[in-house]
């Protein structure tokens, strides 16, 4: 199943929203307080990510882009994993896909230093401008494998926009700045939960929004949702947060059309923000190599209490 999924891993980076959310998921990992995606032709042309975090020093940053030993995939760290991390596969295989730059600084280092790996062949490591923390910088996506652009030839840039919707939305306490094309998309303080939903499902939508609050054994869940929305606006408002990190599971979905079965006519659908809290064992989120997916160790466990959170918070009378 390794092989497989490193295999996996190396298709599924190409697409420019799995490369913005490992880079994404890197600064967050990094403890950054601030982070900033420019994407340019959706992603294709350029990705650039700029974080406040721990930087990488030096020493360390043509190891960050080196594939690493099979000691470090040793299988109990497959897992279980803890951070948002990729098991050390994703800067690889952006490198090997695409033209990377990596410039850094840790905050006791004298300057930035910056290194580049284009369709896989690294380049030395020399002084850079630079403030403390990250720049990534990925070009050209499919510079490496022309064949598979094919496949993309018009950048969905709403994919990796809705990446990074998503990753802003798990993750409230960092700020986040969003830019695609010529346009800003997003740029939000670190803020409350409700203040991040808020600025991202839209003040109006976010108005009507129920607070949820359900526990079942070691699993907590708490959110937001709203009534059944007629309104074309309000689609897709949907976000799953499982241990902080942001996933698109089936069966989170289809709990949630359940629960929404009575109230919904035709044409209406869900709004909801959901964050679900339990202990690591009782998943595990390396199902898929882009990590959307989860398998629960009680998944019908989980089902009955979103369920069950659900239908109460709906039927209570509005005060
Ligand atoms: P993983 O996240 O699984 O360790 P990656 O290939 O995504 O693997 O990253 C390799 C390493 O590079 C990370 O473990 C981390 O040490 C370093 N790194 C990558 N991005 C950043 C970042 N934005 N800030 C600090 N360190 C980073
Ligand atoms: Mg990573």
């Amino acid at each position: 199943e390794t092989t497989v999924n490193r295999i996996a891993a190396g298709e599924v980076i190409e697409r420019p929203a799995a490369a913005v959310k490992e880079l994404v998921e890197n600064a967050l990992d990094a403890g950054a307080k601030r982070i900033e995606v420019i994407l340019a032709g959706g992603g294709i042309e350029r990705i650039e990510i700029i974080d406040d975090g721990c930087g990488i020093a030096a020493e360390q940053l043509a190891l960050a882009i080196e594939r690493h030993a099979t000691s470090k995939l040793a299988d109990e760290a497959l897992v279980r994993i803890t951070t948002l991390g990729f098991r050390g596969e994703a800067l690889p295989s952006i490198g090997a896909a695409a033209k990377l730059t990596l410039i850094s600084r840790p905050a006791e280092q004298d300057s930035a230093y910056r290194i580049n790996v284009s369709g896989g062949a690294v380049s030395e490591v020399a002084p850079a401008p630079g403030v403390t923390g990250t720049r990534a910088i990925v070009e050209d996506l499919f510079y490496a494998t022309p064949a598979r652009r094919k496949f993309l030839r018009s950048p969905r840039a709403e994919a990796a926009e809705r990446t990074v919707w998503r990753l802003a939305l798990a993750a409230p306490h960092v700020a986040f700045r969003l830019v695609s094309g010529e346009r800003v998309l997003f740029d939000l303080p670190a803020q409350t939960e409700a203040a991040r939903v808020s600025a991202l499902f839209g003040r109006e939508t976010a108005a009507s929004l129920l607070p949820l609050e359900a526990e079942r054994e070691d699993v907590q869940l708490t959110g937001l949702i709203g009534p059944a929305s007629l309104s074309r606006a309000t689609m897709g408002l949907q976000s799953f947060v499982v241990n902080g990190r942001p996933v698109q599971d089936p069966m989170l979905r289809l709990s949630l059309r359940l629960a929404y079965r009575d109230v919904m006519q035709a044409g209406r659908h869900a709004v909801a923000a959901l964050r679900l809290t339990l202990p690591e064992e009782a998943l595990d989120v390396n199902v898929h190599p882009a990590k959307t997916e989860l398998r629960f160790a009680d998944a019908n466990g989980i089902r009955s209490l979103v369920i069950g959170a659900i239908t109460r918070t709906l039927e209570r009378p509005v005060s």
